[in-house]
């Protein structure tokens, strides 16, 4: 079978949200009034969906497997540094990031002033050009969990080049 040189990847994470926890998204801790997500690590779920993209993309395996949250030494772990190691596994496979396009999901607060915070948090720590790291947010109208403010969820598409 021919070796694809493009190749895409996706990845997606949720998270509870609770009071008296950091709320940081790609590596941004946001003002949310305490409110933020319940995790082993940092509960970083934007850089969480797009590890397992850009895992996915190479056809790696997924955070969880590169990562256990059963290993004590990834408690409280930075997902920032996470997401340099996962970049660090595909360079080994012979790949190179091109591209990376996210959705964070929640009711508030609002990511709005952020997002360009968030997309160059990213794509600095990825060495990746201006344009090339994504990031939108929207709410869920309301419905379900995520709409009742009880968790946040994130969606990520990674594209590799060989
Ligand atoms: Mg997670």
């Amino acid at each position: 079978m021919a070796e694809h040189v493009y190749r895409t990847g996706f990845g997606y994470d949720v998270h509870r949200l609770e009071q008296g926890h950091p709320l940081i998204l790609g590596g941004i801790t946001i003002p949310s009034d305490g409110i933020g997500t319940v995790a082993h690590s940092d509960g970083d779920v934007l850089v969480h969906a797009i590890c397992d993209a850009i895992l996915g993309a190479g056809a790696l395996g997924d955070i969880g497997t590169h990562f256990p949250d059963t290993d004590e030494r990834y408690r409280g772990a930075n997902s920032m540094v996470l997401l340099a190691e996962v970049q660090q596994i595909v360079s080994d496979a012979g790949y190179q990031i091109v591209n990376i396009d996210a959705t964070i999901v929640l009711e508030r607060p609002k990511i709005a002033p952020y997002r360009t915070s968030i997309e160059d948090s990213i794509r600095t720590r990825l060495n990746l050009g201006r344009h090339d790291v994504s990031v939108k947010a929207t709410t869920n109208e309301q419905l379900g969990p995520i709409g009742a403010g009880q968790g946040i969820a994130a969606y990520a598409v990674a594209m590799l080049r060989r």
